[in-house]
């Protein structure tokens, strides 16, 4: 407020837009791009076709024309080789008090073409800049909203007041990370950083501020999680589970109807090597829809009943958690080993049944939903939860489970939703990760199609021969909050025409919007076969399995993420049979949707696929971390982007806790009141579980 060119009004623009309140909070609001400015054009060599560009010149006169929303004032600009017209909707009577005609400006803006004249809107002047090294070329262009442009808080006011913060500020500024990190990963003191970001003395030095600022980001993010992780083994320890016994052999001897693949077996030494080292395992088991994850999970689990303990199975809805049960009580037959199920309708006296047993150690394997960590659940020794589908189940609901034994449970958590590495790192790094990837032999790939919605007609010919042969089909529609009551619209008369389309079959409807019993009712009736077809929203995205299903129709796909339409397209080609997933869309389709929709049609690789995702959309979008809450604002990094910065950040994190876990070293000092600080801004919160 007391910075020359602010003022209260401004300072509580400042506060309420961008949440800057401190000089130390502006120097932190980096530019969101550079932009090149060593160069200025004549008026002459202006096409509509241009980014923005400078110009250097004078205006010449103001002129306003127009009424109500079409008012607006207009000025020609002009230099040695011609002239052009500026124009603003906004401001009108601040702008000709601000720039005087016949005074020289720098002009930045960018052409474009309207009633067919170039003009340019809204352009920055200035007279020429005492602060801005012209020779270096780039310049920050910060981010600014509509609030702050109408009290001219536009980007290079931001310059400015960042420029005389830095100008009141006589010593360099106080250091942020050790100097032993700083020294070891050469990096850039803050001082020069802060100051190159805002004002690149040269590219090189831009760079290295750049590096700088994204490293700590990460590093402290990394440091923060990592801190939660060795707190867990050095404090909480684990189970050892030293053998593996009889029911783990004979099974894996005498039940197990196919060869494991070579990701599968991977994947279980890694689990049994967590589960043999005298610390609580927290692992996250990526695999694509159909990799054999279930399998994976059985195998531990009897390791973990070879050496005397119980096992959870969990799952997110009451019909995966029926179909677990269906298909582990299956596999284990003749291996006399007590499975229960145990969900929400559970009828009571079943209930009063089970949970005594539990209590007493005789259930080895419960199977069911959140019902499972209730408080009413008592185990006699719990030593293994497997979670399937990961992102329904947030960090708090994993650390509830540690109160379940004496020592916390081994905890097991599959995803089928694919994480990229940086996202992962960073979102679960308190996990450490195994991936499937690999699918069972045999399998065939699912034919992805794009057809326009115009054409459907030919469709429905594809689709009959599939019903005749005996396969179900899924016609998927978009339900999202804002546009709610269209979508249903659209869903039920989307039920109704697939009815009429397909008199001879029968045809269930599932959306959000039911009541949970009518909608199990209903998958239930699919699931069983009584009905062939299948009209729902995305409410069937999560792990059903229907072998028989082998059609996935999905209407308006333009519409849907890229891994949400992996997701859905993931219920087919879990049989023998050749499936099919069809997108339907408009003709019309943004680049962005098109690049979606290729990516689709191409290829089955649901690792692939999220990686392209979190290109396409950045991470803030990615399905599971804006579901489990997960919010946070990165002001520097970019986790598509930056991933060997992450890595690197990672390590630094690692090591250091590995040699000073509760960080009380002399030269660690510095890093716990960093966390401390950043854990008070909400930047970093929601890591924060006990
Ligand atoms: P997901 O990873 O999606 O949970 P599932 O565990 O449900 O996958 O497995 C999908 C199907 O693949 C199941 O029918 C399972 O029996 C089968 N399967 C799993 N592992 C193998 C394997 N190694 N070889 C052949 N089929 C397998
Ligand atoms: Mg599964």
């Amino acid at each position: 407020m007391y910075l020359p060119g602010v003022g209260p009004k401004k300072a509580d623009v400042l506060r309420k837009e961008i949440d800057v309140i401190s000089w130390e909070d502006i120097l932190y609001y980096f530019p969101y791009k550079y932009i090149d400015r060593s160069k200025i054009f004549k008026i002459r060599e202006i096409d509509g076709n241009m980014p923005y560009i400078q110009l250097k010149g004078k205006i010449r006169y103001y002129e306003t024309i127009g009424e109500g929303h079409k008012h607006r004032l207009t000025a020609e600009f002009y230099d040695n080789t011609g002239s052009i017209d500026l124009v603003w909707f906004q401001n009108i009577k601040a702008i000709q008090n601000l720039y005087k005609p016949e005074t020289e400006y720098i002009l930045f803006g960018k052409p474009t073409f309207f009633n067919n004249n170039i003009n340019i809107a809204h352009p920055e002047l200035d007279t020429e800049d005492k602060f801005f090294n012209r020779e270096v070329g780039v310049q920050g262009q910060y981010n600014t909203t509509e609030k702050m442009k109408n009290v001219f808080l536009h980007s290079r006011a931001i310059q400015k007041i960042i420029t005389s913060v830095l100008e009141s500020i006589k010593e360099p500024l106080p250091e942020t990370l050790p100097n032993y990190i700083i020294q070891k990963a050469h990096v850039t003191s803050l001082d020069e950083a802060i100051r190159n970001i805002h004002f690149p003395a040269s590219p090189v030095l831009l760079r290295n501020a750049e590096f700088r600022l994204k490293f700590e980001e990460l590093f402290y993010l990394q440091l923060n999680i990592l801190r939660v992780t060795k707190y867990r083994e050095k404090r909480l320890g684990g189970f050892l589970f030293t053998k593996v016994g009889d029911y783990f052999n004979r099974f894996y001897s005498e039940n197990l109807p196919f060869e494991l693949t070579g990701a599968q077996k991977r994947v279980v030494r890694e689990i049994r090597r967590d589960m043999n080292c005298s610390r609580q395992m927290n692992r996250l088991l990526q695999g694509d829809v159909g990799s054999g994850k279930t399998l994976v999970a059985l195998l531990s689990i009897l390791i973990a009943i070879d050496n005397g303990f119980q096992t959870a199975l969990m799952a997110p809805t009451e019909i995966l958690a029926n179909q677990h049960f269906e298909t582990v009580s299956q596999l284990l037959e003749g291996l006399e080993i007590e499975v229960r199920l145990l969900t929400g309708s559970t009828k009571k006296k079943e209930r009063e049944k089970i949970l005594p047993d539990v209590q007493a150690g005789k259930i080895q394997i419960l199977i069911g939903t959140h019902a499972l960590i209730e408080d009413t659940v008592v185990f006699a020794n719990l030593g293994l939860v497997v979670i399937d589908e990961q992102h329904r189940f947030g960090v708090a609901q994993r650390a509830k489970l540690w109160k379940k034994n004496t020592v916390p449970p081994h905890i097991l958590v599959m995803t089928a939703t694919p994480i990229p590495r940086t996202l992962a790192m960073t979102f679960y790094g308190d996990l450490d990760v195994s991936v499937i990837d690999e699918l069972p032999p045999g399998r065939k790939p699912i034919k992805t199609l794009h057809i326009y919605s115009a054409k459907r007609n030919n469709l429905y010919s594809s689709v009959r021969q599939q019903l005749r042969a005996g396969r179900q089909v899924y016609i998927v529609y978009p339900l999202i909050e804002e546009s709610e009551s269209m979508d249903l619209k659209n869903l039920t008369a989307g039920f109704e025409t697939t009815k009429e389309i397909f008199p001879e079959y029968q045809v269930s409807m599932v959306h959000g919007r039911m009541k949970p019993a009518e909608k199990e009712a209903e998958m239930q009736k699919f699931v069983a076969g009584e009905t062939q077809i299948m009209v729902a929203t995305t409410v069937i995205e999560v792990g059903v399995n229907v072998p028989n299903a082998s059609v996935m129709i999905i209407e308006n796909a333009e519409r849907f993420g890229l891994s949400q339409l992996h997701q859905l397209r993931g219920r087919v080609g879990r049989g023998a049979d050749q499936s099919f997933c069809i997108l339907l869309t408009e003709y019309e389709l943004s680049e962005n949707t098109r690049r979606r929709i290729a990516i689709m049609t191409e290829t089955n690789d649901g690792f692939l696929i999220a990686e392209e995702d979190l290109k396409l959309r950045g991470p803030g979008d990615i399905d599971g971390t804006q579901q489990s809450g997960i919010a946070f604002n990165l002001k520097i990094a970019n986790l598509s982007q930056d991933g060997q910065i992450l890595s690197l950040a990672r390590d630094f994190a690692l090591e250091i806790l590995e040699a000073d876990s509760l960080l009380q070293k002399p030269e660690n000092v510095l890093l716990n009141r960093q966390l401390k600080k950043l854990n008070q801004s909400k930047q970093m919160g929601w890591f924060m579980i006990s």
